[in-house]
């Protein structure tokens, strides 16, 4: 079954009482071809700060009359939403520009988010037959930007940096019908020094409280069961309004909205991550029991090299409290490998961190150089073949350990929201609170979308397999 997300708010609760089959995580939706008319096609790559930037952009363009159509052959605009955190990711946007060098055939083509903030108007150079470059901090100019295309603008930009405003929209088009995702602040006023984010997505800026509640009650009127709050420091939220909320007020607000089941968030700022966190989590059943804490290295000189704000000693307590909590909390992390001047013993720190920490998963990436960042010409560079020796023997280093924890779940319980049915293999798929990929068995007809209780039956490195309890 194929069926369209192009919806609004108000046509949620129908999406969601009756959901669709993603199409894949990067693609935009399958719709109805265009019928003539204004139509559009976004391919957004990256982060979940970037899937969830693009849903609001094809809410701003459906609100403007646009339709969703599902190739950019058949497209008036095709936006590519793109990422700069590491060269391959901006390398694989270049290569799709490269594709309508002489086949844009009167198609306005227009590239947004980090590459868009970080190469700038140089884009037009690269790629002349581009015609809109936006980068994310200024995502509110959009609607004016298009308007200009529309009556004859050859090339618009947006391109500044110095907004305090959010991005915020009338109508957002949900592509996931089963977890919504809600930005609560954006930018960052961190400086790592390997990391581009500060230079293209800004300064800082939070979200009023109010205006997340409200859009969190929405979502629970139309369906949702599950939220994730995104900002690339999500716990260094900070209400602007009078109520000047911190990050655990402003969550445990959202947990009490009726409806609300789960309130996920990331990606948390080892600095900003408090006991109070903690404790929340703890008291609150409908805060999950996961929480995603990317340390980057074990070792406190390179973290230092790297302006993480905090030592490989600092970090080990606060995951102290998550250890020391009621609740088990899953812990995920992010490590940066080959960082320059990475040593074999600072290596073996990373290594000896992972074995104490014990998360249950990693995301681990070989280091590459960024423009604008202060650590791209730093001598004591690691060579690429020795990144790649690193990052293996550490990803296997991890799949013991996480073959190790999920086997100690073998006979546990856990409730499972639905969000996938594999018909090959007989199981449906969900996630637990402490976000567990669980496939499972059951006797039961369409369970897309329902919270089920299931025992787990076997633990490999990524995933569970359980049955459902009857
Ligand atoms: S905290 Fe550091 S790594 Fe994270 S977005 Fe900010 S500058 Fe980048």
């Amino acid at each position: 079954m194929s069926r369209a997300f192009d919806v609004g708010l108000e046509s949620l609760s129908a999406l969601v009482a009756n959901p669709a089959p993603a199409n894949g995580p990067n693609q935009s939706p399958t719709v109805a071809p265009a019928d003539g008319g204004k139509s559009f096609f976004i391919e957004t790559f990256g982060c979940q700060m970037n899937d969830h930037d693009s849903e609001k952009v094809s809410g701003v363009l459906l609100g403007r009359g646009y339709r969703a159509v599902e190739s950019p052959a058949q497209a008036n605009l095709v936006l590519y939403n793109t990422c700069s955190i590491r060269e391959k990711a901006a390398q694989k946007v270049f290569a799709r520009l490269g594709d309508w060098k002489t086949t844009s055939n009167g198609k306005i083509i227009g590239v947004l988010g980090c590459l868009a903030q970080q190469e700038g108007e140089e884009i037009f150079e690269r790629a002349p037959w581009v015609s809109l470059v936006c980068g994310s901090a200024s995502y509110r100019r959009l609607p004016d930007l298009i308007t200009d295309l529309e009556s004859g603008g050859r090339r618009v930009t947006g391109l500044d940096l110095d907004t305090d405003e959010t991005f915020e929209t009338e109508i957002t088009r949900r592509d996931n019908p089963f977890r919504a995702y809600l930005t609560i602040i954006e930018g960052c006023d961190y400086s790592c020094s390997y990391c581009v984010v500060p230079h293209t997505r800004g300064p800082e800026r939070s979200r009023s409280s109010d205006s997340v509640l409200a859009e969190v009650r929405r979502l629970a009127d139309a369906g949702y069961t599950e939220i994730q709050l995104l900002g690339q420091t999500v716990n260094s939220y900070r209400d602007p309004s009078p109520r000047k909320w911190n990050f655990v007020n402003l969550l445990q607000a959202v947990a009490a909205v009726p409806g609300i089941r789960r309130v996920r968030f990331t990606t948390s700022h080892p600095n900003d991550f408090t006991r109070e966190i903690v404790e929340a989590i703890d008291s609150t059943p409908a805060l999950c029991d996961h929480i995603h804490l990317p340390v980057q290295s074990g070792s406190t000189r390179v973290l230092g090299a790297m302006r993480r704000t905090y030592t490989r000693e600092q970090y080990l307590e606060k995951i102290e409290w998550i250890r020391s909590a009621r609740r088990p909390i899953s812990l995920t992390t992010d490590i940066i490998i080959g960082f320059p001047g990475e040593t074999e013993t600072d290596f073996e720190e990373t290594l000896s961190l992972l074995s104490a920490i014990q998360s249950d998963g990693v995301f681990a990436f070989k280091y590459s150089p960024r423009p604008n960042t202060p650590a791209r010409d730093w001598p004591d560079a690691v060579p690429e073949e020795e990144k790649g020796r690193r990052l293996a023997i550490l990803q296997e280093h991890q799949r013991r350990i996480q073959i190790a924890n999920n086997e100690l779940l073998i006979g546990k319980e856990f409730e499972v929201l639905v969000d996938a049915r594999h018909s090959a293999r007989d199981q449906w798929a969900g996630r637990t609170t402490s976000n567990r990929i669980l496939n499972f068995t059951s006797p039961h007809g369409n369970l897309l979308g329902e919270y089920v209780q299931a025992r787990i039956t076997r633990g490999g490195p990524n995933s569970l397999v359980g049955e459902q309890l009857l």
